[in-house]
């Protein structure tokens, strides 16, 4: 097979990439525009392979896509490509419409013009795989219950209701079209290769710096925690075993409050680098101490929670990690890539790409 990867550079997509080269023998074309989060340093172990090919174009830009498509007909199609981070969208919300709804419109478009023209065998094999997240969903304060499929949509944030509004497209396209579309919905990701302004790698490259924690608020807000290899392959088992038409939610059964999250990866940098054997004149005598709390972010939803049973019990996919070993091996990771950490923190993984030097 030939997938047609967009957003392949991204944290997530990345995760997808390594996922197919090194546990398939299926080909990937990664259609990235290269944005401040997309880096192809997180390729390096896998951009020498020959069935891995690279396109730099934006999914707004149809002509372009239209171009792609033609060159390297794909068989299958996963959209990661996104405006992904909350408070981006809160300071500056355009560009998640242009990529996240226009750029899905686009993709949509493109895909369905590529479909009509396939012959038979190939019509009934495309799919196109759209991911998402289980932010569409809203928040349940005050409930203990958890988001399904069946869950209403009700967005907060401007990045949500963008992604909520590419849900609505592409289930549009499969009714009135035809196209064969899947939908995933995932929770919170974490692993290596995340970009340091998110929770995760933020907290533990500023512990390592002797930097303030900013945790939201009070930190209490719960969010369901899963390690990013784990979402790669349940996105791959949906691909290629989901039914067409069909949702479904990905999780991790980790439900925990954002401060907790911080004070288990405190006590771990404790135990894997003890303050004072890092430095001479350490003014930390725990990380826990370098925690402060900021003013909350506007309309920040306060728990998040999925119900995975669908993908359980339909494709048979469970998470391998528990949060436990899924959060040392991304702090190990973080401590042992230094060079993919100081590139990114000084800009210059935008400007020349690393050799394969970089560790996987
Ligand atoms: P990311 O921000 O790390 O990566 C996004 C990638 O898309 C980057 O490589 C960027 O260069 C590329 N991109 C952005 N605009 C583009 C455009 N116009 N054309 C082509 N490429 C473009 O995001 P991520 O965390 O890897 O998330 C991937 C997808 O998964 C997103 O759709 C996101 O909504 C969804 N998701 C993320 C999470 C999470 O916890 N990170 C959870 C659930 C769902």
């Amino acid at each position: 097979m030939k997938i047609l990867v967009t957003g392949g550079a991204g944290f997530i997509g990345s995760a997808v990439v390594r996922h197919i080269i090194d546990q398939t023998q299926d080909n990937v074309v990664n259609v990235d525009k290269l944005t401040y989060a997309g880096n192809l340093d997180s390729l390096a172990t896998v951009s020498e392979s020959d069935r891995y090919k690279f396109e730099k174009v934006d999914i707004c830009d149809r002509a372009s896509l239209e171009r792609v498509f033609l060159d390297h007909k794909p068989d299958l199609v996963m959209h990661l490509a996104a405006e992904s981070h909350v408070d981006r969208s809160i300071d500056g919300p355009a560009a998640f419409i242009e990529t996240n709804i226009v750029g899905t419109y686009t993709l949509l478009e493109v895909c369905r013009q590529y479909w009509n023209g396939l012959n038979a065998e190939a019509r009934a094999r495309f799919r196109l795989h759209h991911v998402s997240t289980d932010e569409v969903y809203g928040d349940l304060e005050g409930s203990d219950g958890l988001f399904t499929e069946q869950t209403s949509y009700a967005p907060s944030s401007p990045y949500s209701a963008s992604k909520a509004s590419s849900d609505h497209l592409v289930r549009a396209w499969n009714r009135t079209y035809g196209l064969p579309v899947v939908i995933t919905n995932c929770s919170n990701n974490y692993g290596p290769y995340h970009f340091p302004e998110k929770l995760i790698p933020l907290m533990i490259l500023n512990a390592l710096e002797r930097k303030p924690l900013p945790v939201y608020g009070k930190g209490n807000q719960i969010r369901d925690w899963l390690y990013v290899e784990d979402h790669a392959r349940a996105l791959y088992k949906v691909l290629t075993k989901g039914s067409v038409g069909e949702t479904y939610n990905i999780g991790g059964h980790n439900e925990l409050e954002n401060i907790e999250v911080v004070h288990t990866l405190c006590d771990l940098l404790q135990e894997l680098v003890p303050p004072s054997s890092s430095q001479k004149l350490d003014t930390v005598n725990h990380y826990r101490d370098l925690i402060t709390f900021v003013k909350d972010r506007p309309g920040h939803d306060l728990r998040y929670a999925i119900d995975a049973s669908k993908i359980e019990r339909e494709l048979g996919w469970v998470p391998q990690e528990t949060f436990e070993t899924g959060l040392r091996k991304t702090v190990l990771w973080y401590l042992d890539n230094h060079d993919w950490c100081a590139r990114v923190q000084d800009g210059s993984y935008q400007r020349e790409r690393l050799g394969a030097g970089v560790k996987a």
